[in-house]
């Protein structure tokens, strides 16, 4: 995950919320060859009568998928058991937002030699942020934050992306941080444009929630954006990130 870590590189990470089949994969490298997938495979969701996660049943399908498409793979450990089980498959590991305070949890991950995308929680603030980020040793070149939008008294969307965090995290650290625009507006139409001003803001990469057929998402359906919407971004990333002295890495 060098790429994440490279002051001069913006790197896009996209795929779907839940990895849910071979088609749905197969659909996302159908004209482009992504070097990063997210998907997730063991999912915290908030009701317990949603889908979970394919868990077990999607490391064998997510492992033959590798070999096709050689890309490397976002997804989120949520136990010991699912760091266990996801080891041999995964190339960086998201920590999500209700993790990010399971100090216990940080602390087995720390003991692999992964790179860890660590989200903030929902209610972090900038400093318990950093210092969860702390429990992983190396961090200084194993951790990349992600901005996923914090709660706030603005109700008219799922959280509100704060920008500010970003260009903090940027003047005053020496982190690497990416934008979640899919969970911070969870809406899709409103994905493209906080994505860029991710950019503008300074931050090196994007994690973005896309699908063949967002409507019919597993999981996070309103905010999935399109595959043709997803490309069509890419090339807009593409053209603004020398503006930014950027490389867009995709
Ligand atoms: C996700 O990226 O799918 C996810 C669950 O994100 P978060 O932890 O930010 O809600
Ligand atoms: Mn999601």
């Amino acid at each position: 995950m060098k790429d994440l870590m490279s002051k001069e590189k913006f790197t896009l990470i996209s795929g779907p919320c839940s990895l849910e089949s071979k088609n749905q994969i197969d659909k996302q490298f159908e004209n482009n060859s992504w070097k990063y997938l997210r998907a997730g495979i063991y999912k915290l969701r908030s009701s317990p009568h949603t889908f979970q996660g394919l868990r077990e049943e999607g490391i064998e399908l997510i492992s033959s998928l590798k070999k096709e498409y050689n890309f490397n793979l976002v997804t989120e450990v949520v136990s010991e058991a699912s760091l266990e089980a996801l080891l041999p498959v995964i190339d960086c590991i998201q920590i999500g937002t209700r993790n990010m305070y399971n100090y216990e949890l940080l602390k087995l991950i720390s003991k692999t030699d992964k790179h860890v995308i660590l989200k903030r929680a929902f209610s972090a603030t900038i400093f318990e942020w950093i210092e969860a980020a702390k429990y992983i040793k190396d961090y200084e070149d194993r951790v990349i934050l992600c901005e996923r939008g914090i709660r706030s008294f603005e109700a008219s969307m799922r959280n509100t992306l704060d920008l500010n965090a970003v260009a903090f995290i940027k003047k005053n650290t020496g982190f690497s941080i990416i934008v979640d625009p899919s969970h911070a507006s969870g809406n899709r139409y409103l994905v493209p444009d906080l994505a860029k001003a991710s950019l503008a803001v300074g931050a090196d990469g994007l994690l973005i929630e896309s699908h063949h057929n967002p409507d019919e998402s597993f999981s996070d359906a309103k905010q999935a954006i399109s595959i043709n919407d997803l490309e069509n971004l890419k090339d807009e990333l593409n053209t603004l990130s020398p503006y930014f002295n950027k490389e867009l890495v995709y």
